[in-house]
C-alpha cells in the first residue's frame, strides 16, 4: 500500500507504507553508523517505516557494545544473540542460522548491514538465500589485501547486496570495476554525520581529559587491533616497541586496549613493556564520546582502526596508520593520514613528517542516513 506524504500543500512524493527492516549489527563501529541510520528512521516513522535490530553479539562487552547504545541512543536490539569469541567459521556459521530463523519468522521488506564484519556477511546471507533484499552501507570499500577477514566480507556482501550505499567516489570505482553496476548509490558517510553530532556533544559532556590529566595536543592516542598487526608476534612488538620509544612526560601515550589486542600482548609476552612503562597510559576501551574527544584533542593519532583513521581526518588531527594499505585512500591523498606499516623506524619517521594537508569533502554533508532513508522510501 502507498501513501502521499503532504509538503506545502502539494503531494511530492509516494512512500511505501509499513515498510519493515531489519538491521543486523554486532561490532562496535557498526553500532556508531547504525546510530545515525536509526535516528533517520525514528524521524521518518510517519512514513510507515519501522526498523527491528538483531545484535550478534560479536562484541558483547559492556565497553565494546552496551555504552554505544547508552551514549548513542541506539533503539534496544529485539534479538539478542551470542555469537561472540569464535573462530571466524563458527561464528559466522552461528550468525547465519540463528539470523535465517528470525527473517523467517519476521519477514522483512529489506536487511540492512553495515560495514565488513562477520555479521555483515551471515545477515547478508542469510537475508539474500530467502530473497529478501540486502541494503549495504560502507559499500565498495577495498583494502586489495585478501589476507584480511574484513576485505573477504566486504567483497561477499557486496556481491550480494541490492543497494549498495558508498561513501566515496573510490568506493563506487571499487564496485565498477568488479562488474557491480546496479542499485549503487554514493550518499556519503554515515560516520561523519555521527563525527558532526556527537562531536559538539563530546566538548560539552566528556571529561576525559581532566581524568587523565592530559593537555589539549599534549599526547598521543594509539589504537591497535587488526589482526595481522595483533596476530604477529614481530609486528606487535614493532608497533609496541614504537609506542615505547616515542612516548614521553610531555607526550604521554593513551592506548585504550582491544579485547584482543590485550589477549595478544600478554600471549607475546608484551604487556609488562607496556604496563611498567610510564609514559604509556594502558587502560580499557572506551565510550564513543571520549574516544572523539581524545580523538580532536591528541597532537597525533596512531591506528590500524578503518573508523579512527577517517575521524582523526574529519578532526584535523594528524593520523599514522599502523598498515601497509587503506580503504579510505581520500584520507592519505588529503595529507591528514601516513601509512607507516608496521616497523618501528617507519612509525617514529612518519611522526616526525610534515605533509601538506587540506580539507576533505568526500564523505558528504552531515546528512547521508537521512539520504539513505529518503531513497529506500522512494524506491
Ligand atoms: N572507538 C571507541 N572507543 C575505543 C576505540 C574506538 O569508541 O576505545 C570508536 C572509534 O571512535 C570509531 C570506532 O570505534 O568510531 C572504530 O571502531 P574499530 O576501530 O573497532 O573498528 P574499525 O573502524 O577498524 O572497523
Amino acid at each position: 500500500m502507498t501513501v502521499g506524504i503532504l509538503y506545502d500543500n502539494h503531494i511530492i512524493k509516494e512512500k511505501k507504507k509499513n515498510m519493515k527492516i531489519i538491521t543486523i549489527i554486532g561490532a562496535r563501529p557498526q553500532f556508531i553508523k547504525a546510530a545515525m541510520v536509526s535516528k533517520a528512521i525514528i524521524q521518518h516513522k510517519d512514513a510507515g517505516i519501522e526498523e527491528y535490530i538483531l545484535h550478534t553479539g560479536q562484541h558483547y562487552d559492556a565497553n565494546m557494545s552496551d555504552v554505544f547504545f547508552r551514549q548513542l541512543d541506539i533503539p534496544k536490539p529485539t534479538w539478542q544473540l551470542q555469537c561472540g569469541q569464535e573462530s571466524h567459521a563458527a561464528m559466522t556459521a552461528r550468525i547465519l542460522v540463528e539470523t535465517e530463523k528470525v527473517l523467517c519468522t519476521n519477514n522483512p521488506d529489506y536487511v540492512l548491514v553495515y560495514g565488513d564484519t562477520n555479521s555483515t556477511l551471515a545477515g547478508a546471507l542469510a537475508a539474500v538465500k530467502l530473497h529478501i533484499p540486502v541494503v549495504h552501507v560502507e559499500a565498495g570499500l577495498r583494502s586489495f589485501n585478501k589476507y584480511m577477514p574484513e576485505e573477504i566480507n566486504r567483497i561477499l556482501t557486496d556481491r550480494i547486496s541490492t543497494l549498495l550505499f558508498c561513501p566515496t567516489s573510490t568506493a563506487v570505482n571499487n564496485l565498477h570495476r568488479e562488474g557491480i553496476v546496479e542499485g549503487i548509490y554514493h550518499v556519503g558517510d554515515v560516520m561523519y554525520d555521527a563525527a558532526i553530532v556527537f562531536g559538539k556533544i563530546a566538548s560539552q559532556y566528556s571529561s576525559i581529559l581532566s581524568s587523565l590529566n592530559l593537555k589539549s595536543k599534549g599526547f598521543y592516542l594509539c589504537t591497535i587491533h587488526r589482526a595481522e598487526n595483533t596476530d604477529n608476534r614481530e609486528r606487535i612488538t614493532s608497533i609496541i616497541k614504537a609506542l615505547t620509544d616515542i612516548a614521553t612526560a610531555n607526550y604521554p601515550v593513551i592506548l585504550p586496549l582491544h579485547p584482543r589486542t590485550r589477549t595478544c600482548v600478554e600471549k607475546y609476552n608484551l604487556l609488562p613493556e607496556i604496563a611498567f612503562n610510564p609514559f604509556i597510559r594502558l587502560i580499557e576501551p572506551i565510550g564513543y564520546l571520549d574516544m572523539i574527544m581524545l580523538e580532536k584533542e591528541a597532537a597525533v593519532i596512531l591506528t590500524d582502526s578503518g573508523g579512527v583513521q577517517k575521524e582523526a581526518c574529519f578532526y584535523q588531527t594528524p593520523c599514522i596508520t599502523l598498515r601497509n594499505e587503506t580503504e579510505w585512500t581520500e584520507t592519505v591523498n588529503c595529507g591528514w593520514n601516513q601509512l607507516a606499516g608496521y616497523r618501528t623506524e617507519n612509525i617514529i619517521r612518519c611522526l616526525y613528517t610534515s605533509t601538506h594537508k587540506t580539507n576533505v569533502s568526500e564523505y558528504g554533508s552531515g546528512n547521508t542516513a537521512e539520504k539513505i532513508i529518503d531513497i529506500i522510501l522512494e524506491l
